[in-house]
Protein backbone atom coordinates (compact mmCIF):
# COMPACT_ATOMS: atom_id res chain seq x y z
CA UNK A 1 0.00 0.00 0.00
CA UNK A 2 1.00 3.49 -0.74
CA UNK A 3 0.25 6.11 1.65
CA UNK A 4 -0.14 9.97 0.21
CA UNK A 5 -0.26 13.25 2.98
CA UNK A 6 0.28 16.74 2.74
CA UNK A 7 -0.70 20.20 4.18
CA UNK A 8 -1.25 19.36 7.64
CA UNK A 9 1.05 22.05 8.94
CA UNK A 10 1.22 25.86 9.72
CA UNK A 11 3.45 28.25 10.12
CA UNK A 12 2.98 28.31 14.02
CA UNK A 13 4.07 24.42 14.60
CA UNK A 14 4.14 20.80 13.20
CA UNK A 15 5.43 19.69 9.59
CA UNK A 16 3.98 16.91 7.48
CA UNK A 17 7.56 14.97 7.70
CA UNK A 18 7.35 14.62 11.49
CA UNK A 19 3.73 13.02 11.13
CA UNK A 20 5.25 10.83 8.45
CA UNK A 21 7.89 9.90 11.28
CA UNK A 22 5.39 9.12 13.99
CA UNK A 23 3.34 6.88 11.20
CA UNK A 24 6.61 5.11 10.05
CA UNK A 25 6.74 3.85 13.63
CA UNK A 26 3.39 3.03 14.11
CA UNK A 27 2.73 1.18 10.70
CA UNK A 28 5.42 -1.01 12.00
CA UNK A 29 3.09 -3.31 13.34
CA UNK A 30 1.09 -3.79 10.13
CA UNK A 31 4.48 -4.71 7.94
CA UNK A 32 7.48 -3.91 6.57
CA UNK A 33 8.55 -0.54 4.78
CA UNK A 34 8.59 -1.01 1.06
CA UNK A 35 11.55 1.45 0.36
CA UNK A 36 12.52 4.59 1.48
CA UNK A 37 9.93 7.03 2.53
CA UNK A 38 9.49 9.86 -0.29
CA UNK A 39 9.76 13.63 0.82
CA UNK A 40 8.68 15.60 -2.62
CA UNK A 41 8.88 18.84 -2.83
CA UNK A 42 6.32 20.23 -5.38
CA UNK A 43 5.95 23.44 -7.18
CA UNK A 44 7.72 25.99 -5.28
CA UNK A 45 5.67 28.89 -6.55
CA UNK A 46 2.39 27.95 -4.81
CA UNK A 47 0.81 30.81 -2.73
CA UNK A 48 -0.98 28.39 -0.30
CA UNK A 49 2.48 26.69 0.69
CA UNK A 50 3.64 26.79 4.55
CA UNK A 51 6.84 26.48 3.80
CA UNK A 52 8.78 24.36 1.44
CA UNK A 53 5.64 23.06 -0.20
CA UNK A 54 6.78 18.86 1.07
CA UNK A 55 4.29 16.23 0.68
CA UNK A 56 5.41 12.59 1.58
CA UNK A 57 4.65 9.52 0.52
CA UNK A 58 5.22 5.92 2.89
CA UNK A 59 5.03 2.44 1.26
CA UNK A 60 4.34 -0.36 3.15
CA UNK A 61 4.48 -4.23 2.52
CA UNK A 62 1.24 -5.53 4.35
CA UNK A 63 1.76 -8.87 6.55
CA UNK A 64 -1.80 -9.59 6.03
CA UNK A 65 -4.19 -7.63 3.59
CA UNK A 66 -6.88 -8.10 5.40
CA UNK A 67 -4.91 -5.49 7.84
CA UNK A 68 -5.58 -2.33 4.95
CA UNK A 69 -8.67 -0.94 6.77
CA UNK A 70 -6.70 -0.77 9.91
CA UNK A 71 -3.63 0.62 8.11
CA UNK A 72 -6.07 3.94 7.29
CA UNK A 73 -8.01 3.80 10.57
CA UNK A 74 -4.60 4.32 11.88
CA UNK A 75 -3.34 6.73 9.31
CA UNK A 76 -6.31 8.87 9.33
CA UNK A 77 -6.91 8.82 13.81
CA UNK A 78 -3.16 10.29 13.42
CA UNK A 79 -3.92 13.07 10.93
CA UNK A 80 -7.11 13.80 12.49
CA UNK A 81 -4.92 14.21 15.83
CA UNK A 82 -1.46 15.81 14.71
CA UNK A 83 -2.67 18.00 11.38
CA UNK A 84 -3.37 22.01 12.43
CA UNK A 85 -6.68 21.93 11.61
CA UNK A 86 -7.08 25.38 13.35
CA UNK A 87 -5.09 27.09 10.58
CA UNK A 88 -6.92 28.24 7.75
CA UNK A 89 -4.55 27.26 5.55
CA UNK A 90 -4.72 23.88 6.52
CA UNK A 91 -6.45 21.47 3.95
CA UNK A 92 -5.02 18.04 4.85
CA UNK A 93 -5.51 15.52 2.56
CA UNK A 94 -4.31 11.94 2.48
CA UNK A 95 -4.39 8.97 -0.11
CA UNK A 96 -3.89 5.04 -0.45
CA UNK A 97 -3.09 3.41 -3.50
CA UNK A 98 -3.51 -0.29 -3.00
CA UNK A 99 -3.65 -1.32 -6.41
CA UNK A 100 -2.58 0.09 -9.96
CA UNK A 101 -3.14 -0.57 -13.65
CA UNK A 102 -0.94 0.66 -16.14
CA UNK A 103 -3.25 3.45 -17.35
CA UNK A 104 -3.37 4.71 -13.70
CA UNK A 105 0.62 4.84 -13.78
CA UNK A 106 0.19 7.17 -16.87
CA UNK A 107 -1.81 9.03 -15.04
CA UNK A 108 -0.51 9.86 -12.14
CA UNK A 109 3.26 9.83 -13.51
CA UNK A 110 1.83 12.89 -15.54
CA UNK A 111 -0.36 14.29 -12.68
CA UNK A 112 3.12 13.69 -9.61
CA UNK A 113 5.23 15.92 -12.54
CA UNK A 114 2.69 19.36 -13.02
CA UNK A 115 2.49 18.80 -9.59
CA UNK A 116 6.23 20.37 -9.66
CA UNK A 117 6.23 22.13 -12.77
CA UNK A 118 2.55 23.52 -12.91
CA UNK A 119 -0.26 24.93 -10.72
CA UNK A 120 -3.14 22.49 -10.60
CA UNK A 121 -7.15 22.40 -9.42
CA UNK A 122 -8.10 20.43 -6.53
CA UNK A 123 -10.96 18.81 -9.18
CA UNK A 124 -8.23 17.65 -11.21
CA UNK A 125 -6.76 15.61 -8.36
CA UNK A 126 -10.51 14.47 -7.27
CA UNK A 127 -11.17 13.04 -10.56
CA UNK A 128 -8.16 11.33 -11.06
CA UNK A 129 -9.16 9.55 -7.26
CA UNK A 130 -12.90 8.70 -8.53
CA UNK A 131 -11.72 7.41 -12.14
CA UNK A 132 -9.24 4.93 -10.46
CA UNK A 133 -11.39 4.14 -7.58
CA UNK A 134 -8.18 5.45 -5.38
CA UNK A 135 -9.01 5.83 -1.51
CA UNK A 136 -8.86 8.71 0.18
CA UNK A 137 -9.85 11.89 2.64
CA UNK A 138 -9.65 15.04 2.22
CA UNK A 139 -10.51 17.78 4.84
CA UNK A 140 -11.59 21.08 4.59
CA UNK A 141 -11.35 22.57 0.86
CA UNK A 142 -9.55 19.01 0.16
CA UNK A 143 -6.61 20.70 -1.38
CA UNK A 144 -3.96 18.54 0.46
CA UNK A 145 -5.50 15.99 -2.06
CA UNK A 146 -2.96 17.53 -4.69
CA UNK A 147 0.58 16.97 -2.49
CA UNK A 148 -0.68 13.86 -1.36
CA UNK A 149 -1.72 11.99 -4.63
CA UNK A 150 1.52 13.69 -6.28
CA UNK A 151 3.23 12.51 -3.64
CA UNK A 152 1.69 8.59 -3.60
CA UNK A 153 2.42 8.65 -7.84
CA UNK A 154 6.10 9.49 -7.74
CA UNK A 155 6.21 6.53 -4.88
CA UNK A 156 4.26 4.20 -7.10
CA UNK A 157 6.02 5.45 -11.03
CA UNK A 158 9.53 6.40 -9.12
CA UNK A 159 11.74 9.41 -9.09
CA UNK A 160 13.85 10.12 -12.42
CA UNK A 161 16.86 11.65 -10.06
CA UNK A 162 16.44 11.99 -6.29
CA UNK A 163 19.02 12.39 -3.48
CA UNK A 164 18.96 11.80 0.40
CA UNK A 165 17.87 13.86 3.41
CA UNK A 166 18.34 12.89 6.81
CA UNK A 167 15.60 14.53 9.22
CA UNK A 168 16.74 14.76 12.61
CA UNK A 169 13.22 15.63 15.33
CA UNK A 170 13.64 17.37 18.35
CA UNK A 171 11.76 15.78 22.17
CA UNK A 172 8.49 17.24 22.43
CA UNK A 173 9.27 19.55 24.75
CA UNK A 174 11.82 21.49 23.06
CA UNK A 175 9.67 22.72 20.50
CA UNK A 176 9.78 26.35 19.76
CA UNK A 177 13.02 26.48 22.17
CA UNK A 178 16.41 27.80 20.68
CA UNK A 179 18.34 24.76 18.98
CA UNK A 180 21.49 23.37 21.21
CA UNK A 181 23.38 22.13 17.95
CA UNK A 182 27.24 22.15 19.01
CA UNK A 183 28.81 24.30 15.81
CA UNK A 184 32.47 22.76 15.69
CA UNK A 185 30.77 19.52 15.45
CA UNK A 186 28.37 20.85 12.49
CA UNK A 187 31.97 22.00 10.60
CA UNK A 188 32.97 18.71 10.88
CA UNK A 189 29.77 17.04 9.80
CA UNK A 190 29.75 19.59 6.99
CA UNK A 191 32.84 17.93 4.93
CA UNK A 192 31.90 14.67 4.39
CA UNK A 193 32.07 13.71 1.09
CA UNK A 194 28.84 13.36 -0.56
CA UNK A 195 26.92 16.11 1.32
CA UNK A 196 26.13 19.67 0.63
CA UNK A 197 24.45 22.58 2.10
CA UNK A 198 25.22 21.57 6.00
CA UNK A 199 27.05 25.33 6.12
CA UNK A 200 27.03 28.43 4.15
CA UNK A 201 30.83 29.13 4.04
CA UNK A 202 30.54 32.08 2.25
CA UNK A 203 28.02 33.85 4.49
CA UNK A 204 29.67 31.94 8.01
CA UNK A 205 26.17 30.49 8.16
CA UNK A 206 24.98 27.13 9.52
CA UNK A 207 22.08 26.37 7.08
CA UNK A 208 20.82 23.25 7.62
CA UNK A 209 18.87 23.71 11.02
CA UNK A 210 15.11 26.01 10.09
CA UNK A 211 14.62 28.84 12.89
CA UNK A 212 10.93 27.96 13.49
CA UNK A 213 9.41 26.57 16.32
CA UNK A 214 8.62 22.98 14.14
CA UNK A 215 9.42 19.60 15.33
CA UNK A 216 13.01 19.40 13.00
CA UNK A 217 16.01 20.05 15.16
CA UNK A 218 18.01 19.72 11.00
CA UNK A 219 18.41 17.99 8.16
CA UNK A 220 21.29 16.52 6.04
CA UNK A 221 21.02 16.59 2.39
CA UNK A 222 23.84 14.68 0.93
CA UNK A 223 24.23 11.96 -2.47
CA UNK A 224 23.60 8.29 -0.42
CA UNK A 225 22.14 7.16 2.91
CA UNK A 226 25.63 6.40 3.78
CA UNK A 227 27.25 9.86 3.04
CA UNK A 228 23.74 11.62 5.40
CA UNK A 229 24.57 8.69 7.65
CA UNK A 230 27.79 9.54 8.26
CA UNK A 231 27.56 13.35 8.42
CA UNK A 232 24.68 12.80 11.53
CA UNK A 233 27.07 10.96 13.10
CA UNK A 234 29.08 13.73 13.74
CA UNK A 235 26.95 15.99 14.93
CA UNK A 236 26.72 16.94 18.40
CA UNK A 237 23.14 18.39 19.54
CA UNK A 238 20.54 18.24 22.21
CA UNK A 239 18.71 14.85 21.97
CA UNK A 240 17.63 13.83 19.48
CA UNK A 241 14.09 12.10 19.77
CA UNK A 242 14.16 10.19 15.98
CA UNK A 243 15.61 10.64 12.80
CA UNK A 244 14.49 9.08 9.54
CA UNK A 245 16.04 9.32 6.05
CA UNK A 246 13.98 10.21 3.27
CA UNK A 247 14.67 9.81 -0.67
CA UNK A 248 13.17 12.80 -2.02
CA UNK A 249 13.40 15.20 -5.06
CA UNK A 250 15.45 17.84 -3.42
CA UNK A 251 18.07 19.22 -5.57
CA UNK A 252 17.42 17.91 -8.57
CA UNK A 253 16.03 20.68 -10.81
CA UNK A 254 13.27 19.05 -11.29
CA UNK A 255 10.94 22.08 -11.28
CA UNK A 256 12.91 23.81 -14.46
CA UNK A 257 11.28 23.82 -17.82
CA UNK A 258 13.36 24.97 -20.84
CA UNK A 259 11.67 27.09 -22.53
CA UNK A 260 11.16 30.26 -25.14
CA UNK A 261 10.10 33.23 -22.85
CA UNK A 262 7.20 33.80 -25.10
CA UNK A 263 6.41 30.29 -23.90
CA UNK A 264 6.72 31.09 -20.03
CA UNK A 265 4.01 31.78 -17.50
CA UNK A 266 3.78 32.93 -14.02
CA UNK A 267 3.96 30.75 -10.94
CA UNK A 268 6.30 27.77 -13.27
CA UNK A 269 10.34 27.73 -13.18
CA UNK A 270 12.28 27.53 -16.11
CA UNK A 271 15.46 27.22 -18.13
CA UNK A 272 15.99 29.87 -20.69
CA UNK A 273 18.76 31.15 -22.98
CA UNK A 274 19.66 34.51 -24.17
CA UNK A 275 21.14 37.40 -24.28
CA UNK A 276 21.33 40.80 -21.64
CA UNK A 277 19.34 43.41 -23.31
CA UNK A 278 19.58 46.10 -20.51
CA UNK A 279 22.70 46.12 -17.86
CA UNK A 280 21.89 45.01 -14.85
CA UNK A 281 21.03 47.55 -12.11
CA UNK A 282 21.07 47.79 -8.23
CA UNK A 283 16.91 48.66 -6.84
CA UNK A 284 15.85 49.86 -3.41
CA UNK A 285 16.27 46.65 -1.26
CA UNK A 286 19.46 46.03 -3.02
CA UNK A 287 17.91 43.65 -5.60
CA UNK A 288 19.73 43.63 -8.95
CA UNK A 289 17.90 43.26 -12.24
CA UNK A 290 18.70 42.75 -15.74
CA UNK A 291 17.00 42.24 -18.88
CA UNK A 292 17.10 38.98 -20.76
CA UNK A 293 16.07 38.93 -24.78
CA UNK A 294 16.13 35.70 -26.52
CA UNK A 295 14.35 37.39 -29.79
CA UNK A 296 10.68 35.42 -28.96
CA UNK A 297 10.66 38.31 -26.31
CA UNK A 298 12.52 40.36 -23.04
CA UNK A 299 12.08 39.27 -19.32
CA UNK A 300 13.79 40.90 -16.28
CA UNK A 301 15.78 38.21 -14.33
CA UNK A 302 16.80 39.34 -10.56
CA UNK A 303 18.94 38.22 -8.07
CA UNK A 304 17.22 39.34 -4.80
CA UNK A 305 19.15 40.21 -1.62
CA UNK A 306 18.89 36.94 0.18
CA UNK A 307 21.68 36.07 -2.48
CA UNK A 308 24.24 38.29 -1.23
CA UNK A 309 27.28 37.46 -3.05
CA UNK A 310 25.71 36.30 -5.89
CA UNK A 311 24.50 39.60 -6.91
CA UNK A 312 28.01 40.88 -6.90
CA UNK A 313 28.25 38.31 -10.49
CA UNK A 314 24.98 39.39 -12.02
CA UNK A 315 26.27 43.24 -11.26
CA UNK A 316 29.74 41.99 -13.77
CA UNK A 317 26.94 41.20 -16.64
CA UNK A 318 26.96 43.46 -19.69
CA UNK A 319 24.50 44.15 -22.94
CA UNK A 320 25.27 41.04 -25.33
CA UNK A 321 26.36 38.81 -22.99
CA UNK A 322 25.21 35.37 -23.83
CA UNK A 323 23.40 33.37 -20.60
CA UNK A 324 21.34 30.82 -19.45
CA UNK A 325 19.36 31.30 -16.65
CA UNK A 326 17.75 29.61 -13.97
CA UNK A 327 15.01 30.15 -11.89
CA UNK A 328 11.26 30.61 -11.20
CA UNK A 329 8.78 33.57 -12.71
CA UNK A 330 6.51 35.52 -10.86
CA UNK A 331 5.32 39.26 -12.09
CA UNK A 332 6.88 39.27 -15.12
CA UNK A 333 10.57 38.69 -13.27
CA UNK A 334 12.25 35.67 -13.28
CA UNK A 335 13.97 34.49 -9.70
CA UNK A 336 17.93 33.93 -10.35
CA UNK A 337 18.95 30.24 -9.21
CA UNK A 338 21.42 30.15 -11.04
CA UNK A 339 23.03 31.16 -14.42
CA UNK A 340 25.33 30.07 -16.76
CA UNK A 341 27.50 32.59 -18.77
CA UNK A 342 27.79 31.26 -22.45
CA UNK A 343 29.90 33.96 -23.70
CA UNK A 344 31.33 37.49 -22.87
CA UNK A 345 30.73 40.60 -24.98
CA UNK A 346 34.01 41.84 -24.99
CA UNK A 347 33.54 44.32 -27.53
CA UNK A 348 32.18 48.51 -27.03
CA UNK A 349 31.57 51.07 -28.80
CA UNK A 350 32.83 54.28 -28.01
CA UNK A 351 32.99 57.97 -29.41
CA UNK A 352 36.53 58.11 -31.28
CA UNK A 353 39.67 59.99 -30.08
CA UNK A 354 40.59 63.09 -31.68
CA UNK A 355 43.74 65.29 -29.90
CA UNK A 356 44.11 62.76 -26.86
CA UNK A 357 40.11 62.99 -26.04
CA UNK A 358 37.19 61.45 -26.95
CA UNK A 359 35.33 63.37 -29.35
CA UNK A 360 31.92 64.68 -28.69
CA UNK A 361 29.25 63.48 -30.57
CA UNK A 362 26.77 65.51 -32.26
CA UNK A 363 23.29 63.96 -31.65
CA UNK A 364 21.86 60.62 -32.06
CA UNK A 365 23.12 59.34 -36.00
CA UNK A 366 24.75 62.94 -36.31
CA UNK A 367 28.81 61.55 -35.63
CA UNK A 368 31.17 62.93 -33.72
CA UNK A 369 33.54 66.38 -33.59
CA UNK A 370 36.65 66.91 -31.96
CA UNK A 371 36.56 69.86 -29.88
CA UNK A 372 39.93 71.02 -29.77
CA UNK A 373 40.44 70.73 -33.94
CA UNK A 374 37.23 70.21 -35.40
CA UNK A 375 37.69 67.30 -36.51
CA UNK A 376 34.87 65.41 -37.87
CA UNK A 377 33.98 61.65 -37.55
CA UNK A 378 30.43 59.67 -38.69
CA UNK A 379 31.12 55.87 -37.10
CA UNK A 380 31.94 55.57 -33.43
CA UNK A 381 35.01 53.01 -32.78
CA UNK A 382 34.89 49.43 -31.43
CA UNK A 383 37.51 48.87 -28.46
CA UNK A 384 38.10 45.65 -26.56
CA UNK A 385 37.04 45.63 -22.57
CA UNK A 386 38.48 43.48 -20.20
CA UNK A 387 36.29 41.24 -18.24
CA UNK A 388 36.79 40.69 -14.86
CA UNK A 389 34.29 37.40 -14.86
CA UNK A 390 34.68 34.27 -16.99
CA UNK A 391 32.12 31.84 -18.73
CA UNK A 392 30.72 29.29 -16.87
CA UNK A 393 28.14 28.18 -14.00
CA UNK A 394 27.37 30.74 -10.89
CA UNK A 395 24.71 29.99 -8.49
CA UNK A 396 23.30 31.56 -5.31
CA UNK A 397 24.95 30.52 -1.93
CA UNK A 398 23.46 27.37 0.04
CA UNK A 399 21.28 30.06 2.51
CA UNK A 400 19.05 31.15 -0.55
CA UNK A 401 19.17 27.81 -2.05
CA UNK A 402 15.91 26.51 -2.75
CA UNK A 403 15.11 23.09 -1.84
CA UNK A 404 14.60 22.07 -5.84
CA UNK A 405 17.61 23.85 -7.01
CA UNK A 406 20.41 21.47 -8.01
CA UNK A 407 23.91 22.56 -6.39
CA UNK A 408 26.58 22.78 -8.70
CA UNK A 409 28.73 20.57 -6.45
CA UNK A 410 26.18 17.97 -7.06
CA UNK A 411 27.09 18.18 -10.89
CA UNK A 412 30.34 17.67 -10.23
CA UNK A 413 29.99 14.99 -7.77
CA UNK A 414 27.79 12.78 -10.84
CA UNK A 415 30.40 13.82 -13.30
CA UNK A 416 33.18 12.57 -11.25
CA UNK A 417 31.14 9.25 -10.64
CA UNK A 418 30.43 8.67 -14.56
CA UNK A 419 33.81 9.24 -15.13
CA UNK A 420 35.20 7.31 -12.72
CA UNK A 421 32.50 4.43 -14.00
CA UNK A 422 33.49 4.87 -17.67
CA UNK A 423 37.40 4.73 -16.52
CA UNK A 424 36.50 1.36 -14.78
CA UNK A 425 34.82 0.25 -17.87
CA UNK A 426 38.04 0.65 -19.87
CA UNK A 427 39.42 -2.02 -17.58
CA UNK A 428 39.07 -5.71 -18.76
CA UNK A 429 36.19 -7.55 -16.22
CA UNK A 430 38.38 -9.56 -14.31
CA UNK A 431 40.41 -6.32 -13.02
CA UNK A 432 37.04 -4.77 -12.06
CA UNK A 433 36.53 -4.61 -7.99
CA UNK A 434 34.07 -7.31 -6.81
CA UNK A 435 31.92 -4.48 -5.04
CA UNK A 436 31.84 -1.16 -6.63
CA UNK A 437 31.94 1.77 -4.83
CA UNK A 438 32.28 5.53 -5.72
CA UNK A 439 33.83 8.02 -3.63
CA UNK A 440 32.75 11.27 -4.12
P1 LIG B 1 5.83 22.16 4.81
O1 LIG B 1 6.81 22.13 3.69
O2 LIG B 1 6.28 22.97 5.94
O3 LIG B 1 5.36 20.77 5.19
P2 LIG B 1 4.26 23.12 2.81
O4 LIG B 1 5.07 24.29 2.43
O5 LIG B 1 4.42 21.77 2.24
O6 LIG B 1 4.49 22.92 4.30
P3 LIG B 1 1.48 22.82 2.57
O7 LIG B 1 0.95 23.14 3.93
O8 LIG B 1 1.62 21.41 2.20
O9 LIG B 1 2.82 23.62 2.47
O10 LIG B 1 0.58 23.58 1.50
C1 LIG B 1 0.76 23.47 0.10
C2 LIG B 1 -0.62 23.21 -0.54
O11 LIG B 1 -0.52 23.42 -1.93
C3 LIG B 1 -1.07 21.78 -0.35
O12 LIG B 1 -2.46 21.80 -0.11
C4 LIG B 1 -0.78 21.11 -1.70
O13 LIG B 1 -1.67 20.05 -1.99
C5 LIG B 1 -0.96 22.26 -2.64
N1 LIG B 1 -0.13 22.15 -3.83
C6 LIG B 1 1.11 21.63 -3.93
N2 LIG B 1 1.56 21.67 -5.19
C7 LIG B 1 0.59 22.23 -5.93
C8 LIG B 1 0.45 22.53 -7.31
N3 LIG B 1 1.43 22.28 -8.18
N4 LIG B 1 -0.70 23.09 -7.73
C9 LIG B 1 -1.68 23.38 -6.84
N5 LIG B 1 -1.62 23.11 -5.54
C10 LIG B 1 -0.50 22.54 -5.06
Amino acid sequence: MIIGIDDTDSKDGMCTTYLAAVLIEKLKTYGTPGGYPLLVRLNPNIKYKTRGNAALALCIELNNKEDAGKVKSSVISTVEDMAVFSDDNTNPGVVFIERTTPQMQDDLSLFSMRAVQDVLKIREALELLEKHGISYRGYKNKRGLIGALAAAGFALCGLPDFTFELIAYREREKWGTPRQIDEGSVREAASTPGTWDTVDYENKRIVFAPHSPDPILFGIRGESESAVRQAFSKVKSEPVERHIVYKTNQNTDMHLIPARISDVRSCRSYILEGRVSKPPRTIEGGHVIFELSDGSRTLECAAFEPTKGFRGIIRKLRTGDEVTVYGSVKDNTLNLEKIRIISLNTYESRNPICCGKRMKSMGRGQGYRCEKCNTKSKEPVTEIVQRDISPGFYEVPPSARRHLAKPLVRDRMIEAASSCARSRASIPPACQPVREKILF
